[in-house]
């Protein structure tokens, strides 16, 4: 445990959140994981700091699944279905059947058009009629909830009205995952070519991962951190040249 946790929601899209619920280990956690091979001890941040940079450069991963975090997530459910692909991590989520939907749903501030290149990708589109596109959309999330809502005063079960709903309904999960699959989620979910409502919530988990595991996060940064994305690439830039033992 640590008295750095800031337990405040960051938001996160329009309606969304990451809220870290709890954080064991951190930086020292790592350490003290990859020492008590050898019966080691800490000798002074500095050594300390670079023992995580060597581990992470030489995939040394494991004394990085003794630092975890507990977040409390809401991101649309289109968002929850690419993130519960990631396995090494603990998911609990709300049940649709034991409660009741809200209006909660999430409604982009842009349409995005069809990238011509990529089959998976989205780019800016200034033909597009933002106004229109949102107005329709927004007509048929309010006929689905609506819908919903007769079903449930007919007496319809809460799991079967449910699928009505389109899959931009809001949903909330815990989610326990170690500094180790946090690194794989960053990696692929903060990249330019992961969708852009989960790069949302992959930046928003990279700036926790910088608050609570600073060493590690650079460590990340210098040797992890293949993909694309201009923040990271910012900060990865702007890191000190490290300083090589002269031979
Ligand atoms: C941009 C993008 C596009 C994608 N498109 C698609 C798509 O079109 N269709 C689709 O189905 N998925 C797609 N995915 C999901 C992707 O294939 C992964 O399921 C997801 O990113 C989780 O990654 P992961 O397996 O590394 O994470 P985790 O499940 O957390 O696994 C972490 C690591 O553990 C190891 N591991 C886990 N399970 C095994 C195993 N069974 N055997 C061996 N090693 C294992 C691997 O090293 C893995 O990287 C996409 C992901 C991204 C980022």
């Amino acid at each position: 445990m640590t008295d750095k946790i800031n337990h405040e929601p960051v938001k996160v899209l329009d309606k969304g959140f990451v809220r870290l619920v709890d954080f064991m280990g951190g930086d020292q956690g790592v350490v003290d994981a990859a020492r008590v091979s050898y019966g080691g001890v800490s000798k002074g941040a500095e050594a300390d700091k670079k023992l995580i940079g060597y581990l992470l450069k030489h995939s040394h991963m494991t004394p990085f699944e003794h630092s975890v975090f507990k977040f409390h997530v809401s991101a649309p459910i289109f968002v929850a279905r690419q993130w519960f692909r990631h396995r090494f991590a603990a998911y609990n989520e709300v049940s649709f059947r034991y409660t009741e939907v809200k209006d909660d749903f999430y409604m982009p501030s842009t349409w995005r058009g069809q990238d011509k290149k990529n089959k998976q990708g989205s780019s800016a589109a200034i033909e597009l009629d933002q106004k229109a596109l949102h107005a329709m959309f927004k007509t048929q999330v309010d006929a689905a909830l609506a819908v919903y809502k007769n079903m449930l005063e007919q007496g319809v079960a809460r799991e079967m009205a449910r699928m009505v709903l389109p899959v931009n309904l809001y949903t909330e999960f815990y989610w326990t995952v170690n500094a180790r699959s946090l690194m794989n989620f960053v990696a692929l979910r903060a990249d330019t070519h992961a969708q852009f409502e989960i790069q949302a919530y992959g930046e928003a988990l990279a700036k926790q991962f910088k608050a609570l595991m600073p060493w590690t996060y650079e460590a990340f940064l210098r040797d992890g951190w293949k993909g694309e994305n201009p923040t990271i690439a910012a900060e990865k830039a702007a890191l000190p040249v490290l300083q090589t033992a002269a031979r």
